[in-house]
């Protein structure tokens, strides 16, 4: 009987840090059919709905266990988001052993691949004598910085934000301090604290599969392949999305109505699948898309005056997010766009052929389903890499266009219309449209059968196969 490879993933918390570990996992599977994953689920209780779905499509070489929820009376409440998220790995960590002691017992387990927010896994590794990499579902960009981090820090007496200069990080076009990685923007903060950890934590994996290609990010990959550097070798494996998303009635009516439509002409509105904006920002927004004249989907969510990230855990209340917007907005605008609550069939919506911009919140995996269809973009960023990713599609590759906020913070309306009609019909969008079509050619390149990304796991597996 030909012997199976069994591989253990571990996923972080959180849809978007679920998601692209088990279409990784798929993908392994798609081209190595003799392998067989187990994916080793931390969670909080129940799932968001998103998640449950995705896991109930696996093919049957994949198999989920889902570990005992934490109790979430155990941890602080009202911490951040990012401090949340590596307390409840930790307090998963348990669970996680014994997992691992299982399938090392009852099959031939011979690699981990974790997120990096699992990265006190790591020890288990030595442990089962297993090999380890890290899945890191972000872009090379952000890998690099985060690489970079403990130098960065030991050079740095200020706030990265108070630098006089832009920050430089190997292979990547500067960024300004407040535009580099969300979580060092305060330094004597917890978050801080657990992202410098995380990356001392990774620094000795066997391996990094990175979730970009070549094409596109070929310079911030170099820098990262520097062997002087000293870091674990890399594996750019993407891009690599969902290829579908359940959705609702209201999911199947947007795009009903996108049919309608003509070619290119809407912009698609979204901020990822926990993205939230202030109810200022949003009446902002709104009349912005109105005066803009272009053709518009948004998914609204409703709004949260403190933090960005107030859904991302699945925590939204059970309000219509469509009273937040102004009054007779709706009436206005309806032959002009439509707004649908909380969550869009994305991957769907971005490979219809009438939708021509996306206005994102920069999340990488928005990102790389946008390149696939060759769609350009406003960049929005809100929190955690969101700006470095805005920095990379708009100063680096030049396929989006990002708002100037005043000095609160804020995108006026008249900001937003000024961009909307930038990429929806000016020179600049054409042109970000056309090196969009180039990017689009090259990840789907990066995915064939003799792609430079199916060649790099195609490699890792080999080694699987043969240790
Ligand atoms: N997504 C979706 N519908 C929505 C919002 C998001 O299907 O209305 C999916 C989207 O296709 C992507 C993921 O959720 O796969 C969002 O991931 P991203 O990295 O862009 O942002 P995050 O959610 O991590 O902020």
């Amino acid at each position: 009987m030909e012997k199976t490879t069994h591989i253990a993933v571990i996923p972080g918390i959180g849809f978007s840090h679920l998601v692209p570990i088990l279409q990784f996992s798929k993908r392994l599977i798609e081209l190595h059919p003799d392998f067989h994953v187990t994916c080793i689920v931390p969670s909080l209780g129940s799932l968001p709905s998103a998640s449950k779905s995705i896991l109930q499509t696996l093919p049957p070489n994949i198999n989920p266990i889902l570990l005992p929820p934490v109790n979430l009376s155990d941890l602080p409440q009202g911490v951040p988001l990012l401090v949340q998220i590596p307390l409840i790995m930790s307090h998963s960590m348990p669970s996680i052993h014994e997992a691992l002691k299982s399938l090392t017992t009852e099959t031939t387990l011979v690699a981990m691949v974790i997120d990096s927010f699992a990265f006190e896994a790591l020890d288990f590794a030595q442990e089962f004598n297993i090999l380890s990499y890290i899945y890191f579902p972000a872009a090379a960009t952000t890998l690099s910085a985060l690489l970079h981090l403990p130098k960065l820090d030991e050079e740095t007496s200020c706030e990265y934000r108070d630098l006089p200069h832009p920050i430089k990080v190997p292979g990547c076009v500067p960024f300004h301090g407040s535009d580099f990685y969300g979580p060092a923007q305060d330094r004597t903060s917890l978050v801080y604290k657990y992202a410098l950890q995380r990356v001392k934590g990774i620094r000795f994996v066997d391996g990094i599969f990175v979730n970009s290609f070549l094409e596109m990010e070929t310079s911030p990959l170099r820098a990262l392949k520097d062997e002087e550097k000293g870091y674990p070798p890399l594996y750019p494996v993407g891009p690599i999305v969902q290829t579908a998303t359940g959705f609702s009635a209201v999911g199947l009516e947007c795009l009903t109505w996108l049919d309608k439509q003509q070619v290119g002409s809407v912009l698609y509105v979204s901020f990822g699948s926990g993205g939230t904006l202030s109810q200022e920002q949003i009446t902002e927004l709104a009349y912005g898309l109105e005066l803009s004249n272009h053709k518009f989907l948004w998914v609204v969510r409703a709004p949260n005056n403190t933090t960005a990230d107030a859904a991302y855990l699945g925590a939204q209340n059970d309000v219509n997010p469509l009273q937040f917007l102004p009054c007779g907005f709706l009436e206005r605008t309806k032959e002009q766009g439509m707004v649908i609550p909380s969550w869009a069939p994305q991957v769907q919506v971005l490979g219809h052929s009438s939708v021509g911009g996306f206005l994102t919140h920069c999340g990488w995996n928005s990102i790389l389903e946008s390149a696939l269809k060759g769609v350009p973009f406003i960049t929005w960023p809100l929190f955690a890499e969101q700006k470095m990713n805005a920095v990379l599609l708009s100063e680096s590759l030049k396929v989006g266009v990002r708002p100037r906020v005043n000095e609160n913070g804020l995108a006026e309306r008249e900001e937003i219309a000024h961009v909307v009609k930038l990429l929806m019909e000016g020179k600049e969008g054409r042109e970000m449209r056309i090196r969009m079509k180039e990017l689009e050619e090259a990840a789907a390149n990066a995915l064939k059968e003799d792609g430079s990304s199916t060649n790099a796991l195609s490699h890792v597996a080999f080694k699987w196969n043969h240790s």
